[in-house]
């Protein structure tokens, strides 16, 4: 209500200047009034209204970098996973009541406005959401940080569910545009080039020059969002590239009279930032990715140089001005790119050059399995990044010059041939991991066991020949996001009891463990919980028509579908409860609702059929009478962030059941523990980190260790045998084979089956099948006595702390980019 001083409207953080800032918007920016208003100009005039409120931050914030001369992070990731941003934008700027107010007192539904956002889906997972709650965690800590991406004009598919299939739609995310973005002409326009030849010269004094010429042109322009901290008035930048072209026209046809041609042939330039990969953990050698793989990494060392250049002419000041950081190997180009600019364009030689790129660039390995490793063919990068080619050949070569091999030749070889960056091949490969360890400053895994893995495994020869390099940064997730403001009623609550300082130092959370046996604190915590699986079901019955019952267990396993994920074994699960009920009706079950959600890689045509194998059990079970009382399954289309944010604070049990040794860290498995799930997981990623906060008795741990998997495979592991002597199994095998869930094409699933009994079941869900059930059967007992289960989820709950991305992203800052917090 009116406080009676008058502020600007433009910059007041009252609810009056709030008010009078949206009106101004709808009238004078969107030629809006109350009849033409659609629930888009709404929202966009609340945008505009927040941005006005972000724009001096963001000024003063990158004057002051700049006037300090602050060592900048530069943070390049080809995803970022971001989802809607006005709650986050409200609540960093700590404006979120003011903000509601002021849209009710203008007639609005605060609900309808946050609903009119699209989904900025600019990444696959895990490695694009862990890069967005980095750059909460940047600006809340103050790190002088610059994000770099691409601006892709089509996100993350949108997925539909249509007989069972998913179906892909393009997620059209720009089609009203996107308020939060600006375009930013810069002074200096930054040219990427392609393809073309090198020419070496010796100048007068005898220096060979390299050339890069008769080189496809293409500009990037680039668009910022801001990324404002936690209530401390530091805004960041997001800077994502778009591709243009405005050398105009293709000058040969256009020479020819070819208008349509000419500008026609413009938008094959465009088409670098035209959509995102759709595959997560799985590598493709396509050249449009390589393409987008330098376009990042060329436009945002131009930019990073230029910044630098500005006020230093020293190159050797690089390292203490710069922390480059790559966001798995997609971006380790950046490695040759740096060489190249400062040799070829600055003037360098190799070793000055060299030690200035390995003192400034760090990578982050984000995976083990080899199917997701990128090896690029080594004649498609020489022809698109010919000098690039030239340099990657001098690093490997220097590189197996430096190692120290035995004496013994034969040996020599072999150790030679396991580390070289370009493969020995017929058809020789680029491998970027290895360029990345080689290159970089520093190596992180994501989590103690995939760090420990990754120097086991992968990179073996590499961590006994840089023993210092490899390092292990824990994953993390952003407390503003995935409990402020995801479940503001449980937030309110803690903050009732222990203050509101957890937002920030999530390690306070600790406090709230001495409320697990008080009663009315667990009573509420409680109450919650139905509440937010009251709001889900509800949304469960708007979009899908289905009811689902608030006071069974919402079991819920959402991620992207993969086999190493194991869906399946949840599925498994869920049919033998179903065959229990049918042959005892009178069986003791707990009420279980299961839920799954998450997309498919379009060409993934096992996690496609995996997606239609829940769609079918659900089908049956949902329609039977005789479970569907105590049993319903569903699975969400649409998986996004939008979607997490309002099935996580809903969840009893958190399903965290990859194969071990495969989840390099996971964070799904964070934001369900810190809102208080109890998670069933197997000792994989950040699940053994989960386990170690929490207690091993507040955590339901099950299946193979990472060692028995690998004694089991030298022994000869045996799925077939294991089903014959699981009389469950074996029945849930059969049903699944003979058609029992699609009777009219029986043979349907048979790909599944024989994944698993002729092709010898890599990801061993039959080998975790009967630990699985067993310990859902433990997990029925718990929560039949609702006082222990809560007392359970308050401790979980209590003890996050570890897994902020505040913590991460300090631990980046000690171990690797050398910048104060
Ligand atoms: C957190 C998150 C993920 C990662 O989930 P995992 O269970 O760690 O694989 C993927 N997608 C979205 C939308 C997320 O929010």
């Amino acid at each position: 209500m009116s406080t009676g001083t008058v502020t600007n409207p433009r910059t007041g953080m009252d609810v009056d200047a709030f008010r009078e800032d949206i009106k101004q918007h709808l009238h004078y920016t969107l030629a809006k009034d109350q009849y033409s208003l659609t629930e888009w100009d709404s929202y966009q005039s609340v945008v505009l209204a927040v941005m006005d409120r972000l724009h001096d931050r963001w000024i003063d914030t990158q004057q002051r970098y700049y006037n300090e001369k602050s060592k900048r992070v530069y943070y390049l990731s080809m995803e970022y996973l971001i989802g809607r941003l006005l709650d986050n934008m409200l609540i960093n700027l700590g404006v979120q009541d003011v903000a509601a107010e002021a849209i009710e007192e203008l007639g609005f539904d605060y609900d309808k406005i946050r609903a009119a956002e699209v989904d900025a889906g600019l990444g696959n997972g895990g490695l694009g959401r862990l890069a967005a709650c980095f750059l909460d965690s940047m600006a809340t800590l103050g790190v002088p940080a610059i994000g770099y991406g691409i601006r892709y004009d089509y996100g993350i598919f949108d997925q539909d569910i249509k007989d069972g299939w998913q179906i892909e739609k393009p997620d059209q995310w720009l089609q009203y545009g996107y308020p939060w973005g600006v375009a930013r002409p810069l002074k200096k326009k930054y040219t990427v080039q392609f393809y073309g030849d090198t020419t070496a010269t010796k100048d007068s004094s005898g220096r060979l020059h390299f050339d890069w010429t008769n080189t496809h042109n293409v500009n990037a322009l680039a668009y910022d969002t801001p990324v404002p901290g936690f209530q401390n008035g530091i805004v960041n930048n997001l800077r994502l590239w778009k591709a243009t072209s405005d050398e105009g026209f293709d000058l040969k046809s256009f020479n020819q009279g070819d208008y349509i041609n000419a500008v026609r042939n413009n938008m094959l330039e465009e088409n670098i930032s035209r959509v995102l990969y759709p595959n997560d953990k799985v590598f493709k050698g396509q050249e449009l990715r390589l393409k987008q793989e330098y376009f990042l990494v060329s436009a945002s060392l131009q930019d990073a140089m230029s910044r630098f250049k500005k006020q230093f002419d020293d190159f050797r000041k690089i390292p203490d001005q710069m922390a480059i950081q790559c966001n798995d190997t997609h971006p380790n180009l950046a490695i040759p790119e740096f060489m190249r600019m400062l040799m070829d364009q600055e003037g360098l030689e190799w070793e000055p050059a060299w030690d200035i790129v390995t003192e400034t660039i760090s990578y982050t390995n984000h995976t083990l399995m080899p199917e997701a490793l990128e090896k690029w063919p080594l004649s498609l990068m020489s022809n698109l990044l010919p000098r690039h080619t030239q340099i990657i050949r001098e690093i490997d070569r220097r590189f197996l010059q430096s190692i120290e091999v035995e004496s013994d030749k034969s040996s020599q070889s072999d150790k030679k041939d396991r580390m070289r960056i370009i493969s020995n091949e017929m058809n020789a490969r680029v491998r970027m991991g290895r360029l990345g360890i080689v290159g970089a400053k520093k190596v992180n895994g994501v989590s103690e066991l995939h760090s420990n893995l990754m120097k086991k495994t992968i990179f073996k020869d590499f961590a006994q020949e840089y023993p210092d390099k490899f390092t292990n940064v824990t994953n993390g997730i952003t407390p503003r996001r995935w409990l402020r403001q995801c479940n503001r009623k449980l937030a309110d609550l803690i903050s009732d009891r222990i203050g509101d300082d957890w937002v920030t130092h999530l390690s306070q959370l600790k406090q709230v463990e001495q409320f697990a046996d008080d009663p009315e604190f667990k009573e509420s915590f409680e109450q919650i919980k139905l509440e937010n699986k009251q709001k889900l079901a509800d949304y469960i019955k708007k979009t899908e028509g289905v009811t689902v019952d608030p006071h069974s267990i919402f079991d819920i396993q959402i991620k992207r579908i993969h086999e190493y994920k194991r869906q399946l074994m949840a599925v498994f699960h869920m049919i033998t409860l179903y065959n229990r009920l049918k042959e005892n009706p009178n069986a003791d079950i707990e009420p279980r609702t299961l839920l799954f959600a998450g997309k498919a890689a379009p060409g993934y045509t096992m996690a496609k059929l995996h997606i239609k194998l829940i769609s079918n059990v659900a089908e049956m079970i949902n329609n039977d009478p005789e479970v569907a009382d105590t049993l319903r399954l569903l699975f969400l289309p649409n998986y996004s962030v939008t979607l997490a944010e309002k099935m996580i604070p809903a969840a009893d049990l958190s399903e965290q059941i990859s194969t071990a040794g495969m989840e390099a860290s996971g964070t799904g498995n964070m934001k369900f523990a810190l809102n208080g799930a109890l998670t069933i997981g197997t000792l994989d990623g950040a699940n053994i980190e989960i386990r170690e906060q929490v207690g091993p008795e507040n955590i339901f741990i099950f299946g193979l260790t990472v060692d028995e998997i690998e004694e089991i495979r030298q022994n000869g592991y045996d799925p077939e045998k294991i089903c014959e002597a699981d009389k469950e199994l074996k029945k849930v095998i059969d049903q699944i084979h003979k058609g029992y869930f699609s009777p009219e094409q029986p043979d349907l699933f048979h790909p599944i089956t024989n994944a698993l009994l002729k092709e010898k079941d890599y990801f061993m869900v039959l080998g975790d099948y009967r630990a699985y059930v067993d310990k859902q059967g433990e997990v029925e007992q718990v929560f039949k006595d609702k006082d222990e289960w809560f007392r359970r989820a308050i401790v979980n709950t209590a003890n996050m702390g570890h897994f902020s991305s505040d913590r991460s992203i300090q631990d980046y800052c000690e171990r690797i980019w050398d910048v104060e917090v």
